[in-house]
């Protein structure tokens, strides 16, 4: 028997709902309904220097007036610090993790010296900072490929040595990064589904080889189609993308289904709406890693 179903939606509350995110909240939601499974949400507020007071909870709000509503209390990040601390600790001591002294300048100069990618982190503290003072903490990598199949995207695989390097799981000012804390939240939560956006399907590796270095299963994956701007970037709450107008409903998600490549629908009702968009959407997936 498969293991019960869990989705989830994690936005960052850097700025309002906007149709971006409404779109993952919509097809993370949908996915998990066609599986009769649970959908929570997790405000993922670590960042105080992105965060805005007040966005999580508006964006919690607007979820609700569009009929997404989280089966359980929602999960705040900031309540979680203390586990994230614990869990980089234990990687530290497990020689998984090392903490280590370079800034992002001290890495470009390694590059200008070598050559190379200066995306890459060279592995300078790999074996001790030598005397310096360490201000982050950095993932251990390995030569191994890292793959996975996401369900729509296809298969996936990165040699993280090659292309990144061990990478950051303790920021230089003390914060948990966001790759440490995601994979953390949905082992603590039991997800067995992420759907979110398509920018973060490449970071999808890295948080494959910290699960496995934290003993936590790997979830499904599911990455979906950006919005874009009439300039071509992503929208984002930080860049000022116009918020979803939560008192029209329907209109929005009809735009949020439409931009998941799916026919209009004539519903006219939210509850209508919901209901043909599920039919459709299981009949989409069916087959696809359903
Ligand atoms: N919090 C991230 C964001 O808002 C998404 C994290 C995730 O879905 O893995 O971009």
């Amino acid at each position: 028997m498969t293991k019960a179903y869990r989705g989830r939606f994690a936005p960052s509350p850097t700025g309002r709902l906007h149709a971006g995110s409404l779109l993952a909240a919509l097809g993370s939601w949908l996915d998990a309904r066609a599986h009769e499974g649970a959908w929570v949400v997790r405000v993922e507020d670590i960042d105080p220097f992105r965060d805005i007071p007040g966005a999580g909870e508006a964006i919690v709000e607007t979820l609700k007036a569009f009929g997404l509503e989280s089966d359980e209390p929602v999960l705040w990040q900031h309540d979680r610090m203390d586990e994230y601390r614990k869990a980089i600790r234990k990687l530290v001591d497990e020689g998984k993790a090392f903490p280590c002294a370079c800034s992002r300048r001290d890495v470009i100069a390694w590059h200008v010296i070598h050559g190379g990618d200066p995306a890459v982190y060279p592995g300078t503290c790999r074996n001790g900072t030598h005397g310096r003072t360490a201000h982050s903490v950095r993932f251990r990598v390995d030569r191994e490929p890292v793959s996975f199949t996401d369900r729509r995207l296809g298969f996936l695989e990165q040699n993280l040595e090659e292309v990144l390097g061990d990478f950051v799981i303790q920021r230089g000012d003390g914060l948990p990064a966001y790759q440490l804390a995601v994979v953390l939240d949905d082992g603590f939560q039991g997800i067995t589904d992420v759907i979110r956006g398509e920018d973060l399907f490449d970071n999808t590796p890295r948080q494959i080889a910290l699960q496995r270095g934290l003993g936590l299963p790997t979830p499904r994956y599911l990455h979906l189609p950006l919005v874009l701007n009439d300039r071509g970037e992503k929208l984002s709450k930080q860049g000022g993308a116009t918020p979803v107008d939560a008192g029209r409903p329907l209109e929005e998600l009809g735009c949020a289904w439409a931009r998941l490549g799916f026919p209009a629908l004539g519903a006219d009702s939210v509850g209508a709406f919901f209901r043909e968009a599920l039919l459709l959407w299981k009949e989409r997936w069916d087959g696809a890693g359903a």
